[in-house]
């Protein structure tokens, strides 16, 4: 069977040694289907890149930024298609694929403007050391489904910009917009310095232990990576993990109920749930708890849910089979464990729909409160202590985003700084910038993201040290 879409290894579009059906999860039924590699192409791919990388990292840092401009260019001239596939093949409402779209090249364009300059540590009379960032080789980025583009993308560009080369796998979800962003690098980026291979959930392990990649950054689960760090682990890659969440929401007495219950929802909705950094539970003090409650209710059933290409769409399907049989699962948790006010239950038609959710009267122990649900079903949980309530809300292993939110910013900021986690917002959730650091605490990953310290974890930093006498 051919392939609608082609994998990039070595400057070459190609055809897989099989094929692979995306499924689009608003209707169930399978819009495309693309090219997927076997372990011998796989290896081709890493061959290419390992190739390609001495000349790549000869080139001046102003050639590579021209190169990823280019890319970042030819993106936004077909963002249009990129954005209809990706909602297709992902669920996102249109608006946010577009969004998703054109994040990607601001990013891209923004890593291609980065550079780490050398470090002078000392210079006096005896010696001048000097601090390099010198390219690591070739790196494997592996993204998830939530966010396709976005992801890989953000692998792309700052392991470029420093002259390694890639080799990216999508989740087999949703490989087609990344392929298409393929189709646009083919024309544009010299062979072999960026190579997009596709698996069925079957190649990671092969990609993550291979000897001549140097660098591995992931993007999923918690339990992949984990398997991921044990996989890279035979050779010492170096790693970045940016894995799972459970991010809690600390509101204090004194907010604006309505205001604050917006702002809720803009995060602990947005792609359904699907958001690493999304808000996943809400604590709320006695005081405000019923008006909070009915508030966010109200919004929930407002929101409308459907096929994503739909206008007016806000919420999409879950991406794919397996997630929305988990989301169900938690909604039978919340009917036993809690009271649901709005939604809470699968939505009509063939897709993966869950109709927004807010569950109330919920508490620790109960899976919805305590697991990341990756799902549009937030709880909403009463509090009366605030020392005992961000005490629940470090107990977990996760720890990638909070938010405290209140009128006062300086008494939100006393309990925000308390709060384990890589990113505290307050007063908003979940954004997001290619200028600020983004990694988590625990189990929620290793290493960070954009910024300069993201940008040297894939660098090797080399010492030169010169006796001055
Ligand atoms: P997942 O871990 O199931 O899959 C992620 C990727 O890993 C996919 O490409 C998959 O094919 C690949 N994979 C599977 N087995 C592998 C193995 N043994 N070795 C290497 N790769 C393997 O995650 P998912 O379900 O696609 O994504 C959802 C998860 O990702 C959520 O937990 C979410 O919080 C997390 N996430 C985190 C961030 C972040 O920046 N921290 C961002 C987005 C998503």
């Amino acid at each position: 069977m051919t392939a609608e879409l082609k994998m990039l290894i070595g400057g070459e579009l190609v055809e897989g040694d099989a094929t692979l059906d995306v499924v689009n999860p608003a209707t169930a039924k399978t819009f495309v289907t693309v090219a997927r590699a076997s372990e011998a192409q796989a290896a081709k791919a890493i061959a290419a890149a390992k190739k390609a990388q001495p000349a790549w990292a000869a080139l001046s840092r102003e050639q590579r930024q021209g190169y990823l401009n280019k890319l970042a260019d030819a993106i936004d001239a077909n963002a249009d298609k990129l954005a209809r596939t990706l909602t297709q093949e992902q669920g996102k409402p249109l608006p946010e694929a577009q969004a998703e779209i054109a994040y990607t090249t601001i990013f891209l364009r923004y890593f291609g403007g980065m550079e780490l300059p050398v470090e002078v540590a000392q210079d006096d009379a005896d010696l001048r050391v000097e601090v390099h960032y010198k390219p690591l080789g070739v790196v494997v980025g592996i993204a998830p489904w939530n966010f396709p583009v976005l992801i890989a993308m953000n692998k792309v560009g700052p392991a470029l910009t420093l002259g390694n080369t890639i080799v990216i796998k999508p989740a087999p979800t949703t490989p087609a917009a990344t392929l298409m962003v393929g189709e646009l690098a083919a024309s544009i980026l010299p062979p072999g310095v960026l190579n997009i291979v596709v698996d069925q959930n079957d190649l990671g392990g092969f990609l993550t232990s291979h000897p001549d990649v140097n660098k591995v950054s992931f993007t999923g689960s918690t339990v992949t990576g984990k398997k991921v760090a044990a996989s890279a682990a035979s050779t010492l890659k170096r790693l970045t993990l940016e894995l799972g969440g459970n991010d809690a929401g600390v509101v204090l007495d004194d907010v604006d109920v309505k205001k604050t219950a917006q702002g809720v929802m803009a995060s602990a909705f947005m792609n359904a749930g699907q958001v690493c950094i999304a808000l996943k539970r809400l604590y709320v003090p006695s005081k405000i708890y019923d008006e909070m409650c009915d508030e966010l209710a109200t919004l929930a059933e407002e929101t409308s849910y459907g096929d994503g290409l739909q206008q007016g769409v806000k919420v999409g399907p879950l991406q794919n089979a397996q997630q929305f049989e988990k989301a169900k699962k938690f909604l039978e948790d919340a009917k036993r464990d809690g009271k649901i006010i709005a939604g809470g239950a699968a939505g009509d038609g063939d897709g993966y729909f869950i109709k927004p959710t807010i569950v109330r009267d919920i508490k620790e122990g109960s899976p919805l409160v305590d697991e990341e649900q990756f799902a549009p079903i937030l709880p909403v949980i009463q509090y009366d202590d605030i020392d005992d309530v961000i005490a629940r809300a470090n107990d977990t292993n996760m720890g990638l985003g909070g938010s405290v939110w209140s009128s006062s910013i300086d008494r939100a900021y006393e309990y925000a700084k308390r709060v384990d986690s890589g990113t505290v917002w307050i007063n908003h959730h979940t954004h997001f910038a290619p200028h600020i650091p983004f990694g988590g605490a625990k189990e929620s990953g290793i290493g960070v993201e954009f910024s300069a310290h993201g940008l040297s974890e894939y660098a090797q930093k080399a010492v030169i040290s010169i006796n001055k006498h």
